[in-house]
């Protein structure tokens, strides 16, 4: 059986539609509010809305909200925003990275970090577990995808262990996997420990590869049959666009389009149209980056309209399901 697990209950893969891979639509991450650093606060309903009625506007259909617990999740918060636009999101299981980790876990009164080291992987993959099919953060509301992530060239010893501990949930429960990489860092690395773990790659999706836009460690990686996140689209201070659409070729022009997947990451209120700074706003991609990357696939002698259809309505079919 294959479905996907959103807020508003499983469905068919069919059902998705147009799908951004890897956003923030409602977001107050622990360590950033103790930091005071407003510009990651996503923490209005009614602004996210805002921004998300710019993407159905542009025939937007569904989210996967990458926003696990240590990133500050509200999935009551996410379901009100599903349910006042229509759009389905599928919501996050386990932990993003160490980084965030001095943060308070809510409910618990203690850093993640410490609350982590207190866990063997059993119990961290039985917390997993219960986020995927019990409920998340108190409420009964499911998560769809099981996250884990690494540092900047860096895994420590407890991402190491709730990297293994989120693999055995996915081995339990069948669900689709979704990795964090720092700046695209350690893409291969974390395949080594999947592979050591018996787990198949093409389970997984790895984020933010294009923070590392390197051809040949792209294409290594999509021999394992990796799905792969390109979602630095907009973020010029990384790249320019015609640097992440030049690794997508170079995918494309090796037979891994079946393996890439589309998000803008947005996770900032400069990102958002809507949070009062004006933005480029949750629609950009589907409104402005699409149109680009379809003439210039044109130009390179692809069918670019394909090619979008194929990263943001099939492949998120696959790349988000559970099997059972
Ligand atoms: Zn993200």
């Amino acid at each position: 059986m294959t479905f996907i697990r959103t807020l508003n209950g499983d469905m068919a893969p069919e059902e998705l539609g147009v799908t951004y891979a890897h956003d923030h639509l409602y977001c107050v991450p622990p360590l950033w509010k103790e930091k005071g650093i407003d510009d990651f606060m996503i923490d209005s309903v009614d602004n996210s809305v805002a921004d998300v009625k710019l993407f159905t506007a542009a025939g937007g259909r569904s989210v996967y909200d990458a926003t696990c617990i240590d990133y500050g999740r509200d999935p009551t918060a996410l379901k009100e925003i599903a349910d006042r636009t229509g759009i389905n999101i599928i919501a996050t299981a386990g932990f993003n990275k160490a980084i965030m980790w001095p943060g308070t876990m809510p409910g618990k009164g203690v850093t993640f970090g410490d609350w982590i080291a207190s866990k063997s992987r059993a119990e961290l993959k039985d917390h997993v577990v219960a986020e995927l099919t019990t409920g998340m953060d108190g409420t009964d509301l499911l998560g769809g995808v099981a996250k884990f992530g690494t540092g900047y060239n860096t895994i420590s010893e407890a991402e190491d262990k709730v990297m293994r501990a989120v693999l055995d949930a996915h081995k339990e429960t069948g669900s689709p996997l979704h990795s964090h990489t720092e700046l695209g860092t350690l893409i291969l690395e974390q395949l080594a420990i999947v592979k050591q773990e018996n787990v198949d790659p093409t389970r997984l999706t790895i984020a933010h590869v294009d923070r590392n836009p390197d051809h040949w460690v792209h294409l290594k990686a999509a021999e394992t049959g990796v799905f792969m996140c390109f979602d630095g689209i907009s973020r010029i201070k990384y790249h320019p666009e015609s640097i992440l659409i030049e690794c997508i070729f170079n995918l494309v022009r090796h037979g891994h389009e079946k393996q890439i997947l589309i998000g803008g990451d947005i996770a900032r209120r400069t990102m958002y149209r809507n949070y009062g700074e004006g933005g480029l706003g949750l629609g950009y991609i589907l409104e402005s980056w699409v149109p680009r990357f379809i003439e210039q696939a044109g130009d390179a002698g692809f069918d670019g309209e394909a090619l979008i259809h194929t990263f943001m309505v099939e492949n998120p079919q696959s790349a988000f399901a559970f099997t059972q």
